[in-house]
């Protein structure tokens, strides 16, 4: 499952549920235009998932951030 997070919660994996796209925190790129993780928090479109795993965010239909996994399904 996902569910909204409202900052960042010590997962490994938030998505974006406006584009639909999964960031791996760990390899974050925080140049500009890159990931944006605190702009996508900001606003209100962070998700969590259940189990905290890249499969787990693929089975909800989030595709890979080209920024820090790459490797893009679509
Ligand atoms: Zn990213």
């Amino acid at each position: 499952m996902s569910y909204r997070v409202f900052s960042r919660t010590g997962d490994r994996y938030l998505g974006n549920s406006n584009t639909r796209e999964v960031h791996d925190l760990i390899h974050e790129d925080a140049s500009p235009r890159a990931c944006q993780i605190d702009e996508v928090i900001a606003a209100g479109y962070a998700v969590g998932f259940s189990p905290d795993t890249l499969d787990q965010a693929h089975v909800e239909g989030y595709d890979n951030c080209h920024y820090c996994i790459g490797e893009l399904m679509r």
